[in-house]
C-alpha cells in the first residue's frame, strides 16, 4: 500500500491527546478481568458495557462523563505536530504516524462517497490518539483495552503502541495495511452505528457466544473494513495501490485476533460459549467477503451461518 504523494492530508480528522498523559489510572472496572490480553477482544465489553446501561457501575460512570462533559474526545489534543508533520501522502509514505492519518483519511472519505451514492450521509468520526490511558464517552480507558469505537461520543480510540504489542503480543506480521484493518474495523463499528445496527445488537443483549450478536457485530465491522479495502485505492485517491501482499498483512492481523486463538495463547483452551469477536477464520472469511464483495449487502452476518 502506498499513498498518493501530493495528496493532503487532513489531520482534524484525529484529536492528538498523546502528549496529555491522561494519567488518571485504572479502567474504571470496565476491563479488568477480560483477560491480559488487551485488543479488540475487549472491545465489545466496554461497548456493552456501556450501551447497556443497567447494572454496570461502567456504564453510570461513562454516563457522568458525558453529562460532566468531561470526557469529549477534544479535551487535551494538541494537534501542532501533527499538523506539522503530517502534510501529504508523501509524509505518510515516510512516517507511520502519518500512515494512521492517511487510513483514516481514506477510510472516511471512502465511506462518504458510499453513503452519498445511496442519498445518504455519512457523519465524520475523530480518532482519537491517546498514550497510556484516557477519559472517554465509554468511561476510563487504558492501552490494555486495544483499539476501540465508543459509541457514546462517536469517537474512535487507539494507543498507536497497540500495534507492537499485535506483533510481540498476538503474534501478528504486522505491517503497514495491518494498521490499516485495525483502524477500518474500528470505522466499521462507526458504520453500524450509523445504520443502527449496533442499537439493535445492543438491545438484544446477545453479548458471548459463537453465533451471539456481539459476535456477528465483530465479523461484520471485519466485513466493513474489506469493504473499504476493496475501493479504496486507485486513481484520484489518497492510497494508490494495495497489493496482495497487504491483503495478506490484514488477514494475518485478523487471524491474530480471533478468539479462538486468543484464549488458546492466554488461557490454553478455547472456550467458544464466551466469545465475542468470532474466530480467527471468521474474521478471516468475513474480511475476505468484504473485500471481494465491495458492498455492505456483502456483509450480512446476522442471518444464517457465519
Ligand atoms: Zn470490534
Amino acid at each position: 500500500m502506498d499513498f498518493n504523494e501530493g495528496a493532503q492530508l487532513d489531520t482534524s480528522q484525529v484529536s492528538d491527546q498523546r502528549s496529555g498523559g491522561g494519567g488518571m489510572g485504572g479502567l474504571g472496572g470496565i476491563a479488568v478481568g477480560g483477560g491480559g490480553l488487551g485488543i479488540v477482544g475487549l472491545l465489545v465489553v466496554l461497548l456493552f458495557n456501556v450501551l447497556g446501561g443497567g447494572g454496570s457501575g461502567s456504564g453510570a460512570s461513562g454516563l457522568n462523563n458525558i453529562l460532566n462533559g468531561s470526557s469529549n474526545g477534544a479535551v487535551g489534543a494538541d494537534n501542532t505536530e501533527l499538523k506539522n508533520e503530517c502534510k501529504t501522502g508523501a509524509d505518510a509514505n515516510k512516517d507511520e504516524t502519518c500512515a494512521n492519518v492517511a487510513v483514516i483519511n481514506s477510510v472516511q472519505a471512502f465511506w462518504a462517497q458510499y453513503f452519498a451514492g445511496s442519498g445518504k450521509k455519512y457523519t465524520q468520526a475523530k480518532t482519537v490518539f491517546f498514550r497510556g490511558s484516557t477519559s472517554t464517552g465509554c468511561g476510563q480507558a487504558t492501552t490494555a483495552v486495544g483499539p476501540f469505537y465508543c459509541p457514546a461520543d462517536k469517537f474512535v480510540y487507539i494507543d498507536l503502541g497497540f500495534y507492537d504489542d499485535l506483533r510481540n503480543q498476538l503474534g501478528a506480521k504486522g505491517g503497514r495495511f495491518a494498521e490499516a484493518y485495525v483502524l477500518a474495523h474500528e470505522y466499521g463499528h462507526h458504520i453500524q452505528d450509523l445504520i443502527g445496527t449496533i442499537a439493535k445488537v445492543d438491545a438484544s443483549g446477545d453479548r458471548e457466544g459463537p453465533t451471539s450478536q456481539s459476535v456477528r457485530l465483530e465479523l461484520q465491522a471485519d466485513c466493513f473494513a474489506g469493504v473499504w479495502a476493496h475501493g479504496a485505492s486507485g486513481p484520484g485517491k489518497l492510497i494508490n495501490n494495495i497489493t496482495q501482499t497487504d491483503i495478506a498483512d490484514g488477514l494475518d492481523a485478523a487471524s491474530a485476533v480471533g478468539d479462538d486463538r486468543i484464549q488458546q495463547e492466554s488461557q490454553g483452551k478455547v472456550n467458544q460459549e464466551t466469545w465475542t469477536h468470532g474466530s480467527s477464520a471468521q474474521r478471516q472469511k468475513w474480511f475476505t467477503a468484504g473485500y471481494q464483495g465491495g458492498r455492505i449487502e456483502s456483509c450480512d452476518t446476522f442471518s444464517g451461518g457465519i
